[in-house]
């Protein structure tokens, strides 16, 4: 099977890891790809929003099946651009990648399908909603409606940062996204992650997770993309997991399939735990990134199988097999992240760290030039980890980010902290 993976960052470079490991896959392509993912498959600079060049090239390259890594494509509906030229494709259609693309609109499904969530309003005008936010006071949430790349949601614990939250996202700074603003009720608890397979009839369970978004040591600092992830949270129990999958993911499917827009992909449930009970904060339509590089180090070469089976429609002809271990990912970024960061510089030691199945350095902004590795991005580098146990994962991922010889970068050293 020839396969083409969508994507440039440590989550794609995981899933073309873990997808090689499959016998069935021949050839493996991912556009862009960075240099981590072009030790272990080919690159190809094709724009991956414009989903006549995708067609054109899956079609130049035999390509069987295209997996789909972030949200924009989706959100831009490149799968439904691919399944219309008959490719096999793994990703939500436009319609459903709203589930990520617009927080009204999920909050809009919540309501139909009875699912547990934070109480809110919607506001197209920013008087009506600085009226809400002083009849309801503080704590409350406020969050620009449409992507904004993780910065469009401000918790604030006072009535005026939410005030000036408004004044922000009316002014403009948030573009388009801004337009809309959802406030929802401030909601306590631990939150995590769970992530499921849905072919639009079948839900597989394929991982929890728990992520760092903070930049600094102790949950401090401006919010990242993400410094750390593991697998699984201990937060999500047996029973808590039964009641996300029977009172908030099944319904939602359900309410997408009756409304003619079935999804099929991962869905990613962000919840917020208290007292056992979960409630949702937001859906992503793709793999989280981190936490997808500790899902594949754990899941290895039968995500392919999962994945094809899922964009097939045939997920309830699988299962996950199961280790009992754990898995750790810890960030390396550029220092200054996520404010401005220099660019371009050299990073060594890579070439001595070991990679199997056991570790594993995940690439995310990185090129080759003149045969070095140089850092492109902010995120630079996933070091991740598994273990007998999450304390074991943790060890052998911070033994190797010391490896790393990389002076303008840095790493948060408390990765795992709550669960360890
Ligand atoms: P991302 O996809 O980067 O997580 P996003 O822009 O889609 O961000 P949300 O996930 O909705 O935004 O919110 C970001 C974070 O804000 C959540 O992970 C959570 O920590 C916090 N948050 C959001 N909504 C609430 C809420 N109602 N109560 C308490 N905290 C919240």
């Amino acid at each position: 099977m020839n396969i083409l993976i969508l994507g440039s960052g440590g989550r794609e470079h995981s899933l073309a890891w873990a997808v090689k490991q499959n016998p069935k896959c021949d050839r493996l392509i991912v556009a862009p790809g960075n240099a981590g993912i072009a030790d272990i498959a080919e690159c190809a600079d094709i724009n991956i929003l414009d989903g006549d060049a995708v067609a054109t090239f899956a079609e130049e390259n035999a390509i069987s099946f295209v997996i789909i890594g972030p949200e924009a494509p989706l959100a831009a509906g490149v799968a439904d651009r691919l399944r219309a030229a008959g490719l096999l494709v793994f990703g939500p259609s436009q319609a459903a990648a709203q589930l990520e693309a617009s927080k009204s609109f999920t909050k809009a499904i919540c309501d139909a399908a009875g699912a547990p969530t934070a109480a809110y309003a919607h506001f197209t005008d920013g008087d009506a909603a600085r009226t809400y936010i002083r009849a309801q006071g503080a704590p409350i949430v406020v969050k620009a409606d449409g992507l904004a790349a993780g910065k469009g949601v401000i918790v604030a614990m006072t009535e005026a940062e939410a005030l000036a939250a408004i004044d922000d996202m009316f002014d403009g700074s948030f573009g388009d996204a801004g337009a809309e603003v959802v406030i929802e009720e401030f909601m306590e608890g631990e939150e995590a992650s769970f992530f499921v397979l849905c072919d639009g009839k079948t839900i597989l369970p394929v991982g929890t997770a728990q992520d760092h978004k903070r930049a600094y040591d102790g949950d401090t600092g401006p919010n990242t993309g993400g410094m750390g992830a593991y697998s699984p949270a201990p937060v999500m129990t047996d029973a808590v997991t039964q009641k996300a999958l029977d009172e908030i993911i099944r319904p939602t499917m359900d309410e997408m399939t009756k409304r003619g827009t079935p999804f099929q992909g991962v869905l990613f449930v962000g919840l917020m735990i208290k007292d056992g009970q979960p409630r949702l904060v937001e859906y992503n339509v793709r793999f989280g990134d981190p936490e997808c590089q500790c899902l594949m180090m754990r899941l290895g070469g039968q995500i392919l199988d999962l994945l094809e089976a899922c964009a097939r429609g045939r997920l309830s002809d699988v299962a996950v097999n199961w280790a009992d271990d754990h898995a750790l990912s810890v960030v390396m970024a550029a220092k200054g992240y996520p404010g401005a960061y220099e660019k371009g510089t050299v990073i060594k030691g890579l070439d001595a760290l070991p990679e199997n199945s056991f570790n594993m350095v995940f690439h995310a902004g990185t090129a080759e030039k003149h045969g070095q590795i140089v850092a492109i991005g902010g995120r630079v580098l996933n070091i991740t980890a598994r273990g007998a146990t999450l304390a074991e994962a943790h060890k052998n991922a911070y033994a190797m980010a010391q490896a790393v010889d990389w002076e303008q970068g840095f790493y948060r050293s408390d990765i795992g902290w709550r669960a360890l």
